[in-house]
């Protein structure tokens, strides 16, 4: 039985299944847990289903009638505005069940990008409604789900709920198309921090009386004179948030037996902030992991270049470094620990070279709460057409089912994934890519992988 001590506005936790509990860092998973689920707005409800699908086909087969996922359908974007009315596209209760549940997954939220006044969550236009009025109906695709602007709820969700580390594993799925000659040589799993860097938010426009008044301090500490005509953006990096960051990601790699983590920073040029998160990175596993971790520096001076059995290595590249070092020697790097920005560049770079971002998985993690997403938008073009690659979300739930400890069914899911694209029955952006493929739809790929998990 669910034990919710929560009281929901508009939802229900189901009566069957059981509260993921947590403790000293570590989750406990009952057979029965209950998880959260966004559909998200445009393809999501079509690529949720297939992965559903596949998530249960996976479990069954790994466990029987032993395990279960209960699933609790929580609310945002189009859905939520529908439910909830009042603009709201980011309730309260879908924050507190994630809050709750400590696991959840999430297919892809509408997020407006431009400078007009409201969004419409059936088809992403963003519109200006007439005469500075509120549209009644959308412009384009005639849906009254037109809202007012608002912040990323994917960013909403991250901050609110303090998920500090986006992690995305990049590696090749066999069969999928890739411009590099070796793929599979590419295997990482980057922690990029996902709360501080220039993603803080802190901006001054050219000509704002704050970005004259920075100019101003500038000159003052640093008898440096800024352009006038300058933009300001701030960038903060701390130790708080670094250290966090390189705590998960060092304890993953023990957890997981993985060979190194590599800090990639750009200190050469930005000693305070990209330098220190190296130099707190280091500090960090000196002062926590040291019996179980060496570092570059000692691998040389104390052993010879041989690395000890049982290590963890810890090492640094500069990012300009690493974006050659992940094409030329990718497999000498396992976990890649970043900052905001360079995580952000080398999250995206590294899904191309496995095969594009269509395929690429993705979760944001607090100390115990992760949030499992496909990495992709919302293709509002193909909304309802049963057509896009399901692949980011189901691999999104691989993640989420090795986080809950269930390898069997996520091996279970990655060979039959494997064997699926083998036998070429692919959705159409894979189809074109490759020669002699069938096109199947989004449903007909995961029930292809259900399937080949035989
Ligand atoms: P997008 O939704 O990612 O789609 C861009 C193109 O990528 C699609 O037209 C399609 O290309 C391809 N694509 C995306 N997902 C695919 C899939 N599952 N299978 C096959 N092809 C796929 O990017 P967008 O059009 O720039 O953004 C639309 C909305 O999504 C915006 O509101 C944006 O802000 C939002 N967004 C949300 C997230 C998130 O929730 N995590 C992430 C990014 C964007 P072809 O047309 O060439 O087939």
């Amino acid at each position: 039985m669910a034990t919710a001590t929560i009281q929901y506005e508009k939802i229900t936790p189901p009566r069957e299944g059981t509260k993921i509990g947590a403790e000293e860092g570590k989750l406990i998973v009952p057979d029965d847990p209950i998880i959260p689920f966004i559909q998200g707005d445009g393809i999501g409800p079509d690529i949720w289903a297939a992965a559903q699908n596949v998530f249960e086909g996976a479990i069954e087969r790994a466990y029987g009638d032993r395990r279960k996922i209960v699933w609790f359908k929580v609310y945002a974007g189009r859905e939520a505005l529908e439910l909830y009315g009042d603009d709201t596209v980011l309730p309260d209760d879908t924050l507190n069940a994630i809050r709750d549940f400590y696991v959840a997954i999430k297919g892809p939220l509408t997020t407006p990008v431009g400078a007009f006044d409201y969004v419409c969550l059936a088809c992403a236009l963003e519109q200006d409604g007439p005469n500075g009025q509120r549209p009644s109906k959308c412009a384009k695709c005639g849906s009254e789900f037109v809202t007012p602007r608002f912040r990323s709820l994917n960013v909403g969700l991250r901050q609110i709920l303090d998920l500090y580390a986006c992690v995305r594993p990049v590696r090749w799925i066999r069969g999928v198309p890739s411009p590099v000659k070796r793929p599979e040589k590419l295997d990482v799993i980057i922690f990029r921090e996902n709360t501080e860097d220039v993603y803080a938010g802190v901006e001054f426009e050219e000509g704002s009386d704050e970005a004259r008044r920075f100019i101003d301090l500038v000159r003052e500490c640093t008898q440096r004179d800024l352009r006038p005509d300058s933009g300001i953006g701030i960038k903060p990096i701390s130790i708080s948030g670094t250290k966090r960051l390189v705590r998960k990601a060092i304890r993953y790699a023990l957890d997981r037996g993985r060979s190194s983590v590599t800090l990639v920073h750009k200190g050469n040029i930005m000693k305070f902030t990209e330098g220190a998160f190296r130099d707190w990175g280091y500090e960090l596993a000196k002062e926590e992991f040291r019996d179980e971790v060496v570092t570059e520096a000692e691998l040389w001076e104390d052993h010879d270049g041989e690395m000890p059995e049982g290590k963890l290595l810890i090492k640094d590249r500069i990012a300009d470094s690493m974006f050659q070092q992940v094409l030329l020697r990718p497999d000498e790097y396992d976990i890649l620990a970043t900052p905001n920005l360079n995580g952000d560049y080398l999250s995206d770079a590294c899904a191309a070279q496995v095969g594009g971002l269509g395929m690429a998985p993705g979760s944001n993690m607090g100390d115990y709460i992760g949030l499992f997403e496909a990495t992709h938008g919302t293709a509002p073009k193909y909304t309802g057409q049963d057509k896009v690659n399901p692949g980011s979300l189901i691999l999104s739930g691989v993640l989420m089912l090795e986080y809950l400890g269930w390898q069997e069914a996520a091996d279970l899911i990655v060979q039959a994934m494997e064997r699926t694209i083998d036998q070429k029955r692919v959705t159409y952006d894979l189809e074109r890519q490759m020669e002699g493929a069938t096109t199947v739809k989004t449903s007909e790929f995961a029930q292809a992988i259900v399937e080949n998990m035989g």
